[in-house]
């Protein structure tokens, strides 16, 4: 009989049963991954209440993780048992357009490790040993669960590739804060982080914004980016909450010449009004990035390890596998909880 491990499965929307299930069973190219942590992401939150991956279900969720090497394939090179790791969750065939171009999000087979297949809200999860990273001694277990959306930000940032000196300015402040803190990294000035949460607009300053609006307080966020950029409107205007009225304010709050980046995502369905008189005459570019892959997961690891980026003011707390079902109607009412991680190891809960 095969071995058995403890999972919360999404059975259908609005169903979580944590239960027994078999362990995965790893081929050569494989590795088997005991999970320590994995941070809940609004992804889950889409899953749950099946606006996304319905298809999918019965699905373990789960994709911002941490854990150790349990077992090995025999190709697996360079991984033995007990390393600390994460895995890249993006995988494509290999082999079409886009990734021989190194396009690998766009692959029409691509699929996402926790979100098209079985994931980590459980005690195992198998990768491909290929997309395996060790992580440093210096980086804990819960650092390496947030490599994840570290490197989300820095895939979208590359594609931003903000200037030194140029104003930068974010709407959100959920990863808007890990935006915030990249763009200070690479030189900008000045760094604006525009949210509705106190406490999360002080983490934002905290982690590198000049500036925080808190739409609660400031009534016209678009003249208030004016203001502080000389009344141009910023050089680069990064969307990071996924709503139609934030990407059409965005292309408001940029400035003749300057870029939106395009992060949060909305529903596949929706759609926004845009002046393209205004897109034309005032030369507004777009770039557009939502996921991490490739060399974005190494470049999270080495700014997490040097201290460039430091997570930590992020990380709310730690629910045991049996509460994550609670823990995601928990975050959604209370935004004071910005990354709060799962561990099929606790007991009982922990505030960070
Ligand atoms: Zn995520
Ligand atoms: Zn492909």
């Amino acid at each position: 009989m095969s071995r058995t491990m403890k999972a919360a499965v999404f059975e259908k929307p609005g169903v979580i049963a944590v239960k027994q299930v078999p362990v995965p069973e790893i081929g050569d190219d494989e590795v088997l991954i005991r999970v320590k942590l994995t941070g809940i992401c609004g992804t889950d939150w889409s899953i749950y209440t099946g606006k996304y991956s319905a298809d999918k279900l019965p699905l373990i969720a789960g994709h911002e993780f941490s854990g150790q090497v349990e077992q090995v394939g025999r190709n697996a090179r360079g991984l033995k048992v007990g390393d600390k790791v994460t895995a890249d969750i993006n995988m494509s065939c290999g082999h079409c357009f886009y990734c021989k171009r190194g396009q690998k999000l766009l692959c029409p087979e691509f699929v996402q490790l926790g979100i098209h297949i079985d994931g980590t809200f459980a005690e195992y999860v198998k990768a491909p040993w290929s997309q395996v990273h060790r992580i440093p001694d210096k980086l804990s277990f819960m650092d390496a669960a947030f490599i994840e959306p570290v490197s989300c930000t820095i895939h979208s940032a590359k594609a931003m590739q903000a200037e030194l000196g140029s104003s930068v300015a974010i709407i959100g402040s959920g990863l808007g804060i890990l935006h915030g803190a990249l763009a200070r990294l690479r030189g900008c000035a000045p760094v604006i982080v525009i949210g509705h949460n106190t406490k999360r607009n002080e983490i934002a300053r905290k982690m590198g914004a000049d500036h925080v609006i808190d739409t609660k307080v400031v009534s016209d966020p678009v003249a208030e980016v004016k203001r502080l950029t000389g009344g141009r409107g910023a050089d680069y205007m990064l969307e990071s909450v996924g709503t139609i009225a934030t990407y059409e304010q965005a292309f408001r709050m940029v400035r003749p010449g300057g870029q939106v980046s395009a992060f949060g995502i909305t529903g596949d369905k929706e759609t926004m009004a845009l002046s393209p008189f205004d897109i034309v005459l005032n030369e507004k570019k777009v770039t557009a990035s939502c996921a991490g892959v490739g060399n974005d997961w190494s470049d999270a690891i080495t700014l997490i390890e040097h201290g460039r980026i430091d997570p930590r003011p992020m990380f709310s707390m730690v629910v045991p596998l049996e509460e994550l079902e609670s823990a995601l109607k928990e975050i959604r009412n209370n935004p004071e909880l910005i990354k709060v991680f799962v561990s099929p190891e606790a007991t009982k809960r922990e505030i960070l």
